[in-house]
């Protein structure tokens, strides 16, 4: 039996997007979904069981999602209006308040490694295109295209012939939020934005406090329609809900996924200083997993 008393040692939650999942998606393809969601979530937790700090615990866990082509990052990332990318990503850790954030990426391999860079290295939070790639130079580069899957030319054709925003609902975005056996939170946050997407439009994962957000008190990581993630600045509505009117982290999740998102706009996965899991969604559905000190660990798609 778990004491809730005593905070749960170390807990990890990881997506991989969410938003119009179709229930009829073949088994096969649900299923290698599923799989990669379980490798990242175990390989989080055996670091997190070693006494792994969750700031590189969580940059870690992007960074292999970044490297999943069915996901919505780095690798398999969703194509601009001009059929290109743009990555963006952001890693904060909530024990000092320390940030980093990167946007309009096109060439470096995993731009969580870049975001972690800003934060450490750079006196500001977000940095841009040219100037944040320059921040990695000893990063592995890749060119553009590398970033493109079949399947993304394909959406994007789709997108491109109807002339329509139908694909922008679709999954995307990928991250990872933990406690760590110290208490310390941090979350991490990589996308490759909307498909569609005009070039130079940024979105909510690496502005901090909407699409990521750590305090103390909470480690939060978003994805959907990011407008929306930024008009409510969702990721601080939280932790604001939680130090402000003292709400408990399931509390204040639903609140701000229930009421302050629009339905369908997106979900969230979220920790707490006790190392409780909260990863709601107002969609049909959101990759996620999720696996703590107790024993617990699992992964779904569908409610
Ligand atoms: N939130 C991301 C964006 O708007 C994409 C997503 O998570 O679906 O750029």
């Amino acid at each position: 039996m778990v004491d809730m008393t005593e905070p749960i040692q170390w807990a990890v939650a990881i997506h991989g997007g969410a938003g119009v999942i179709a229930r009829t998606m073949p088994p096969e393809a649900a299923r290698v979904r599923m799989e990669r969601l379980q490798e990242v979530v175990s390989n989080a937790s055996a670091a997190l069981a070693a006494g792994t700090a969750a700031l590189d615990v969580v940059e870690q866990a992007v960074a292999e999602l970044e490297e999943i082509p069915e996901f919505n990052a780095g690798r398999g990332a969703v194509l601009t209006s001009e059929g290109t990318h743009e990555l963006e990503a952001a890693i904060m850790d909530g024990s000092s308040g320390d940030c980093g954030a990167v946007c309009l990426v096109r060439e470096i391999r995993h731009p969580i490694h870049l975001a972690r860079r800003v934060l450490e290295t750079s006196p500001h939070v977000l940095l841009a295109g040219a100037t944040a790639e320059a921040m990695g130079e000893d990063l592995e580069r890749v060119s553009n295209e590398w970033f493109t899957t079949p399947l993304r030319r394909e959406q994007w054709q789709q997108w491109k012939d109807t002339a329509s925003a139908a694909d922008a609902r679709g999954p995307a975005t990928v991250g990872a939020v933990a406690r760590d056996h110290s208490g310390r939170l941090a979350a991490a946050t990589s996308t490759g934005g909307r498909t569609g997407k005009p070039p130079g439009r940024i979105g909510d994962t690496p502005t901090i406090g909407a699409g990521t957000w750590a305090d103390d008190r909470c480690a939060v990581s978003g994805t959907g329609h990011g407008e929306a993630f930024m008009a409510c600045v969702a990721g601080h509505a939280v932790a604001a809900r939680m130090k402000l009117q003292g709400k408990a982290l399931s509390e204040a999740v639903q609140e701000v996924v229930g009421d302050c998102l629009p339905p369908g706009s997106g979900g969230l996965v979220a920790v707490d200083d006790q190392g409780r899991i909260e990863m709601p969604f107002n969609c049909e559905g959101m990759y996620r997993g999720a696996a703590d000190a107790t024993g617990r660990s699992e992964v779904a798609i569908w409610r």
